[in-house]
């Protein structure tokens, strides 16, 4: 058996490289494995079992990961995290939302509109992901970070921005149209959007396994000098790593 994994590990993804490389170079006595193009890194942190794994962009690759990443290595929980764009207009490059709340932007229903009649977005309704919930099947719209690994990351100390436990939208969609962000804020309250956070919390709970979404903004429309930066995946993965560390010493989830 691999040494590194004595105890149910901690899984962490990041879609880009510039979201999962520089915590890949942080494990202690690194080892491979590699699940067709799903490269999971299993080594240590702190003597503690930690898989970094780059689960490429979007729902689909990030499920995947989430998935197979359960299936072999039953972990402690499983944390996404990376870069984000801000629907807040008070939120700036450098700030880190907390995903208390999860919500799904990718599936729609539509009305019907006769032909030469448009589109018309804001009329469009959001089924929700199919989720089996004791003995039933649901439709869901919003999952949840668990809240002990949220209260962790919130005494984790960040001077480059703000720290705000927040709402993170997700899908397969890079909005640049100001109203449709406005539409999105107002309506279902996110703080920011990304392509995965929805994904990995979906497989999660259907798994039974805690996850986090942890996120920097790295780019507003709000504010036309704020282009993405994917520096700032850096300086997530800094987070995360520090809110990892305090999950291991304090033993949060064992
Ligand atoms: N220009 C880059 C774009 C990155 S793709 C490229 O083509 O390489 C999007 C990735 O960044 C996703 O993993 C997503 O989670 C994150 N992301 C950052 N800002 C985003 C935004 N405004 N909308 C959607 N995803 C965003």
């Amino acid at each position: 058996m691999n040494q590194n994994l004595d105890k149910k590990p901690i899984v962490i993804l990041g879609p880009m490289e510039s979201e999962s490389a520089w915590l890949i170079d942080q494990l202690d006595q690194p080892k491979e494995n590699a699940v067709g193009a799903y490269t999971f890194r299993e080594g240590r942190i702190d003597g503690y079992p930690v898989v970094v794994c780059q689960c490429y962009i979007g729902v689909v690759n990030s499920a995947a990961a989430t998935a197979l990443a359960i299936a072999q290595y039953d972990p402690l929980c499983v944390i996404i995290q990376g870069t984000s764009g801000a629907h807040d207009p008070d939120l700036h490059q450098g700030d880190i939302i907390l995903g208390e709340d999860l919500v799904e932007l990718g599936s729609f229903y539509t009305q019907h509109r006769d032909e030469g009649q448009g589109s018309a977005i804001f009329d469009w309704t959001q089924p929700g992901a199919e989720i089996k919930v004791n003995d039933g099947i649901e439709r869901v719209n919003v999952l949840h970070s668990d809240s002990r690994i949220l209260d962790v990351a919130d005494t984790v100390p960040y001077a480059e921005g703000r720290v705000k436990r927040g709402v993170i939208g997700a899908a397969d969609i890079w909005n640049r149209e100001l109203d449709v962000i406005a539409y999105l804020h107002r309506t279902l309250g996110t703080d920011c959007e990304e392509m995965e956070g929805f994904g990995v919390a979906q497989v999660c709970a259907q798994l039974g396994v805690p996850c986090a979404d942890i996120r920097v903004i790295s780019n507003s429309e709000w504010h036309p000098q704020e282009e993405f930066n994917e520096n700032y995946g850096e300086q997530c993965q800094m987070f995360v790593l520090h809110t990892v560390r305090r999950l291991i010493a304090d033993q949060t989830l064992l």
